[in-house]
């Protein structure tokens, strides 16, 4: 059977973080493994504590778990600290550059709250070097370039530029917080050997009602699971695409209301 890594934050309503990631996984047949980076204690719309894992726990349950699961795919979630991203980076030293890394690099949840601490920022970079995909939204785009992206041709440029500076194979920039319209860009590289980046607009639509918590977390999950899969990069992106709009259009509320997405 194939498996992949989910190594994120842990969510206890079961939206978002790890526990969605492990829904995720199974969903598309894969063997879930996961390694937590941080407790969080939320509600599925306001975030009032994290904790990150002491960073030694993180690397020793990574050096572990890969040994004992070898995952065909990893994907990277919620972080918390600096400490912590060092010691993910430390533990994936010695993996095999054909296992796929896809990262969501988590910095806030949408209420606001600071999901990475300030100073890991430049260690995120440092781990998402050389990797298969990154997947920021639009805020967290703006923040790994330092720079205001009003318009679609400044993504385009921006996302082509951290793509040859963190050696990405792709870039999935999220448009879901756009307010003109809701496209994904994808950008990667023209043939097998790296050549010149080439960008595709996905259209996306925005769906009716109140935000649906732990979609980022699920579509990362989502194109980690059909990567261990053996699926090409760009079928798994657009696949994933589709699974999480399925879930956000079935998305069913918690008791307290806060909606989280149907994984089935
Ligand atoms: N909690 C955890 C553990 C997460 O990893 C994330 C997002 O990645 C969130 C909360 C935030 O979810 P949302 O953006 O839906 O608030």
């Amino acid at each position: 059977m194939h498996s992949a890594l989910s190594i994120a934050g842990s969510d206890p309503t079961g939206g978002a973080g790890l526990q969605a990631d492990l829904q995720v996984f199974r969903h598309f047949g894969v063997h879930a493994a996961a390694v937590p980076t941080a407790l969080t204690i939320q509600d599925g719309s306001h975030v009032q504590r994290v904790l990150p894992v002491f960073p030694s726990v993180v690397l020793e349950q990574l050096r572990t778990t890969l040994s004992a699961v070898r995952p065909h795919a990893i994907k990277i979630g919620m972080l918390a600290s600096d400490d912590v991203v060092r010691n993910v980076l430390l533990a994936l030293a010695p993996l095999d550059p054909a296992v796929p890394v896809v990262i969501d690099p988590v910095l806030a949840s949408s209420d606001g709250t600071p999901l990475l601490e300030k100073r890991a920022y430049g260690s995120l970079r440092d781990l998402a070097h050389g990797r298969r995909l990154l997947t920021p939204n639009w805020p967290e785009m703006e923040i790994l370039v330092s720079a205001d992206l009003p318009r679609k041709r400044d993504a385009e440029a921006a996302a082509r530029e951290l793509l040859d500076e963190l050696v990405l194979d792709a870039l999935l920039l999220k448009g879901g917080h756009r307010e003109d319209d809701a496209d994904d860009l994808f950008v990667t590289r023209e043939g097998a050997g790296g050549g010149a980046s080439v960008c595709e607009w996905l259209p996306g639509e925005r769906l009716p009602g109140p935000p649906v918590h732990g979609t980022g977390c699920a579509l990362s999950a989502a194109i980690a699971a059909l990567l261990a899969r053996g699926e090409g990069l760009r079928e798994a992106v657009l696949s994933a695409r589709a699974y999480v709009r399925r879930g956000i259009e079935q998305a069913h509320a918690l008791a307290n209301g806060a909606r989280v997405l149907d994984f089935a």
